[in-house]
């Protein structure tokens, strides 16, 4: 049995991580822990595994400690800044454990993983591309995170296939076309009613492909947070991980 501790267990996600893990058939909650819970909770002798979902202003002083005390970690808390992905590789440098393993993933949705992923893959084959992110009117962010890495993976992909500028665009209110990230057009709905969508477009003359991502809840995280846990409890992914995808077989 995987032995999992939750950091900011009374939270969305956290309580959401605390019920996967209990009705996972080979994992055990070790600890659950709260913002005024005691991290010194947490240590090797119980705990294989802990997963952080609290704020950003907290994150990365609560890994710091739990790497300190020789824990692995999966962590989704959002707002990691280069720097602060630094801190972690220097902690981890001078970790207790040698084999101590981090994994931060911004999104932990298996179908927004994979969708960037393929979309990031097609790109290279198609003149035109745009991405349409929906999400929920009370998102703090537009475009949304997600949006701006795939249209960055798209930018990425169309420079390597040395595709010339797209034969689209020039006309019109320049507001209706969207947000231009890496030369990609990125349009953000927010509407009453949606959780989190991605949509993104691909286009040559008399083809379309369309590459969708559809989270309807919270529980859409389960599955892709689980599976960071199995694979860091494996062993074999010392040091940090950034992003999902590196743990999936693509
Ligand atoms: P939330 O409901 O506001 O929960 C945050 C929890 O963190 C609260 O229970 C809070 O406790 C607790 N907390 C605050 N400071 C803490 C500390 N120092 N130590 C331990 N716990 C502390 O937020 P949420 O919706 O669960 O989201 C949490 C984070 O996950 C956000 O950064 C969000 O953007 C991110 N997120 C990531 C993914 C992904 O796929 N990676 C998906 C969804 C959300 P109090 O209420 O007592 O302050």
């Amino acid at each position: 049995m995987i032995r999992v501790a939750v950091v900011g267990a009374q939270g969305r996600m956290g309580s959401s991580v605390v019920e996967a893990v209990k009705a996972a058939d080979d994992m055990v909650l070790s600890a659950s822990v709260g913002s005024t819970g005691e991290l010194s909770d947490i240590r090797t002798d119980s705990t294989d595994v802990a997963v952080e979902f609290t704020v950003p202003s907290a994150s990365l002083g609560n890994v710091l400690t739990l790497i300190g005390q020789g824990v692995d970690l999966v962590v989704g808390t959002t707002g990691w800044t280069q720097e602060k992905l630094d801190q972690v590789r220097q902690a981890l440098a001078t970790a207790p454990r040698k084999d101590q393993a981090v994994c931060i993933a911004p999104n932990f949705a298996i179908s927004a993983v994979l969708a960037d992923y393929f979309a990031s893959k097609a790109a290279e084959y198609f003149t035109s591309a745009e991405v349409i992110e929906l999400h929920h009117p009370d998102k703090v962010d537009a475009p949304s995170g997600t949006a701006i890495h795939t249209a960055q993976a798209i930018g990425q992909a169309r420079r390597r296939a040395r595709l010339a500028s797209m034969p689209d665009g020039t006309q019109g209110e320049a507001a209706s076309r969207g947000q231009l990230i890496d030369g990609v057009p990125v349009h953000a709905v927010r509407l009453q009613g949606l959780n989190a969508h991605e949509e993104i477009l691909l286009g040559n003359t008399g083809e379309q492909l369309t590459i969708r991502a559809d989270s309807f809840d919270r529980s859409s995280f389960m599955p892709g947070v689980l599976l960071a846990v199995r694979t860091i409890a494996a062993g074999g992914h010392e040091g940090l991980t950034v992003g999902l995808d590196q743990f999936l077989d693509l």
